[in-house]
Order: structure tokens, then sequence, then C-alpha cells
């Protein structure tokens, strides 16, 4: 008889939870995952995936417009927020479908349920009141949108709920500073609703390089954003059929939706891991060491409950090396330092390795290059969106230490010079690959001149 009812027991069906599932399943392991909402996680179901999907929506009307001066006379247009959002569950089933297929073919079970634990062995099954033993338990249940408490946040929506609007609004503010924000933000705004975003701090999207910041500022405000920093809601009230929303400085916005997009939370509320001595960060995030072992034996934990970097791609990447390391007999690390990503505002940013600001604060000899450009389709298409294009560069080593990219396919872009970043490239080898033309991409290779301070421009 075997001692568990289970070798794993994973707790969440999401990007971690899904590969190192059917990782370790196919390493022989008898795995169970438990999921209480829909398998597939945030990102397949209310994250990345469907987000894109709006923002592609959103892009239209720009791209009708632009066809003009290439000689393309656009009829009348017109958009149906239902049939987009129609479109894209259908596309969220599917691939919903699909998740499911690959887990039961891997041999995993499958239980929709909430699941909690009982002691470091035991997990309770909330749908059934069962309780279920495992050798191993992998905590993957993601993170959840962070709401600050103030008078009627209760009218506040939140990106869950965004995907699943009635009718488009016709006035959004956008609550936020961050990735979340700023794309929601474009996405509304692309779509046609006057859309304003709020921001507590003096400049968005901390963490990432300072050019970017400031320039995708002012490209979001050319765009038709209202946009606006040191501004923050002291209280919401609805008022008929609008919502009055008091910023602390006293002006009201009216509006027909609040969605806060003001961080995300790790799901670890009432999951039992303060009494199986889980150790647990200030923002309640497992704290885990490079394998992903929490403080307590046989308890792991990966993706966005361990605060780590909130992305999909690492979550599966700390799933993964889980299984293969645990199950596989391999010894896998993830390497969280250089971790390549994009944003999918409009425009659109790419980033990878450190910031100006960073690694000056680590090394004061850096060298900057960076160019500012309007894109070769804006010549003829008369779009006054700025591109813009930022190597990092280390003065001793020449190594390229980060880039960071604004403008059309940055995201694209950012993926396959993050091979050469990852890789320790310099700028000599930057410099020595062929440029490919008419790309905005050579400007990456073809940049020659050291970036100086304008007083030290103007002394030269
Ligand atoms: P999740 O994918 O969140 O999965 C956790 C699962 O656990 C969920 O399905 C949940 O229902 C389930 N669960 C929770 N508690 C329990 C319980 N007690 N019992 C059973 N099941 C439970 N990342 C990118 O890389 N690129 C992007 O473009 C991007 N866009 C995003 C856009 C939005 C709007 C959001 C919200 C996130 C986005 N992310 C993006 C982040 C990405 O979705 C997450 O980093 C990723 O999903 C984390 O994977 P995970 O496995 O840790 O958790």
């Amino acid at each position: 008889m075997p001692k568990y009812d289970y070798d794993l027991f994973v707790i969440g069906a999401g990007s971690g939870g899904v590969r190192a599932a059917r990782i370790a399943a196919s390493y022989g392991a008898k795995v169970a995952v438990a999921e209480e909402y829909r398998v597939g996680g945030t990102c397949v179901i209310r994250g990345c995936v469907p987000k894109k999907l709006l923002v592609y929506a959103s892009h239209f009307a720009e791209e009708f417009e632009e066809a003009a001066g290439f000689g393309w006379t656009v009829g009348e247009t017109s958009f149906d927020w239902k049939t987009l959002v129609a479109n894209k569950d259908k596309e969220i089933d599917r691939l919903n479908g699909i998740y499911i297929r690959n887990l039961q073919n891997a041999g995993v079970e499958i239980i929709e349920s909430r699941a909690t634990l009982a002691d470091a062995h035991t997990v309770l099954l909330a749908g059934t009141g069962k309780k279920v033993t495992a050798e191993r338990i992998l905590i993957a249940v993601g993170a959840t949108p962070f709401l600050p408490d103030l008078p009627g946040i209760e009218h506040a929506i939140t990106s869950n709920e965004a995907f699943h609007l009635e009718e488009l609004p016709r006035r959004v503010v956008v609550v936020g500073g961050g990735y979340i924000a700023v794309e929601f933000t474009g996405i509304f705004n692309g779509l046609g609703a006057a859309t304003t975003q709020l921001y507590r701090g003096p400049l968005f999207m901390r963490g990432f390089d300072d050019d970017l910041r400031a320039l995708l500022a002012e490209e979001m405000t050319k765009k038709g954003v209202d946009l606006r920093m040191n501004a923050d809601i002291a209280a919401i009230e609805k008022k008929g059929g609008e919502l009055c929303l008091t910023l602390a400085n006293g002006d009201v916005v009216k509006t027909d939706i609040v969605m806060y997009a003001t961080g995300r939370v790790p799901n670890t509320k009432g999951l039992g891991l303060e009494s199986v001595g889980v150790k647990l960060g200030k923002s309640g995030e497992i704290v885990v060491d490079g394998y992903s072992q929490s403080s307590v034996p046989g308890i792991y934990a990966v993706g966005d409950v361990t605060d780590r970097a909130n992305l999909t791609p690492v979550a599966i990447r700390e799933g993964h090396a889980f299984a293969d390391t645990v199950y596989g007999g391999r010894d896998v690390k993830v390497d969280h330092s250089i971790i390549p990503t994009a944003v999918f505002s409009q425009p659109e940013l790419g980033t990878v390795g450190l910031t100006e600001a960073d690694a000056r604060a680590r090394d004061p000899e850096i060298d900057i290059y960076k160019t500012a450009f309007r894109a070769m389709k804006s010549t003829l298409s008369g779009s006054q969106e700025r591109s813009f294009m930022k190597l990092v560069v280390d003065a001793k080593t020449d190594k390229v230490l980060g880039v960071h990219l604004m403008g059309p396919a940055s995201g694209e872009l950012i993926q396959a010079i993050g091979i050469a970043v990852t890789m320790g490239a310099t700028k000599a080898q930057f410099d020595a690959t062929i440029a490919v033309h008419p790309t905005a991409a050579e400007e990456l290779v073809t940049l020659r001149d050291k970036w100086q301070p304008p007083a030290q421009q103007a002394a030269d």
C-alpha cells in the first residue's frame, strides 16, 4: 500500500501548476491538480491571452486612419464590443480545453475544487469535504488583484471584470501605474472610450527605465489619454447612472467605469499555510529557496504566489525546474537575473536587463546609446508616434547590460535581443552584426555615438 494517495498534489492549475504537474507525471509520478476556477489560470483565462486579444482590437481605429496616407479609402467603420467579447471567450474556451486535455493525456487527475492544507501532507478539498494525502504538495495558486480600502470601492472593477463588461463604457478611469494599468488604458482609449489614467506617484511604470517611463507618458497623452500623475482617489460615489470620483486634491472626475490595477497580492489567504508552518513574506508571498522549496519540507511553491517575477514564462520555468529537480533527477535552478519582458501599451515596450539607473547604482562607469525617431511607416501614415531605443553598456567590459525599446513590435524584438543579452553580448558584437534594412531594429546595431548629458554636449 502506498503511504500517500499521490506523489504530488498541485494546488492551482495555472501557468506554473499545469507545467509542474505535466512534467512530474511524465517522469512517472502520480499527480493530481486542484483548480477552483478554470484550468489554464490567470494568463489563459483572464490575463495575458485575453488582454492581448483586446490590445489587437484596440489598434484598428488608428490603423484605419493611417491607411489613408497609403492611398486606401476605408469606408465607414463601427465597433461592436459584444462581438469582440464573444469571440475572445470562444478562444479562451478552446485554450481551456487544450490545457485540460494536455493534463489528462499526461495522466494528471484534475479535481475541480478549492483546496487548502490540512497538514504538511494532507489537502482538504472544499468541493467534497474529502481529504487526500500526498508525499509532496506544490502551491501554485497565483495572485489576485489588490483593491485599497476606501469609501465606495465596491463600485470599482479590476482586470477580472474588465474582460466581461456588458458594454464598452463611454468613459473609463484606470487607476494604477503598472503594466496592467497602461495596457488597459491603451485598450479602452483605442476602442474609443474617453480614458483617464490616475497614478498616485510622480511618474508611472516604476522599475522600468526612466526614459521609457517619460516617453510612454508623452506618447499616451498624444493619443488622447487624460494621464494624471500625483493623482489618487479618496472616495467613489455612485450618483444616478454614473460614478463620481473625488480625488485626494478635491478634484471630481465623473466616469462610467473605474478599474483598479493597483497591484496583485499572493493568493495565500485561508490556505492553511501558517498552521502548517510555511513561512510567508510581508505581502503574504510564500518564501522559497532557489529550488522553490518552502520552509516546510515537502511543500513547494512556484509562480506569482512566491512573488519573484510575476510573469507567465517565469511561472512555467519555475514549475518545470521543480519537476525536473524533484522527479527527473536533474538539478535545475531558475535564473531570475535576466528576464526579457514586453508591455503591450500603446506604443509597446520591450525591455531586458538593467535600467540605466540600476546600472549606474551598481557602477557609475556605464555608456548609454539612445535614439528617438519616427518609424518609416509614419512618413506616409502621418502618425506622430515616436519610437525609442536605448542600450546600457558596461564601459569597462563593453557588455550590454540592458536594452529598452518603445515602438511597434518591441515585444517581438526584445525576445530576440534577450538571447544576445543573456549570452553576455558586448556592444562591439552588436555593432559587428550586419543591419537589416529598412527596419527600425537596425538602429540597435548602428548606434555609434555615446549619449552625453546635455550640459556636457554643450561644453564639448
Ligand atoms: P495563475 O496562473 O494565477 O494560476 C493560479 C490558479 O490557482 C488559478 O487558476 C486559480 O483559480 C487557482 N487557485 C487559487 N487558489 C486556489 C485554491 N485554493 N484551490 C484551487 N485552485 C486555486 N504575464 C506575462 O508574462 N505576460 C503578460 O502579458 C501578462 N499579462 C497579464 C495581464 C493581466 C490582466 C494579468 C492579471 C496578469 C498578466 N500576466 C502576464 C501575469 C500572468 O498571468 C501570471 O504571472 C501567471 O498567470 C502566474 O502563473 P501562476 O501559475 O503563478 O498562477
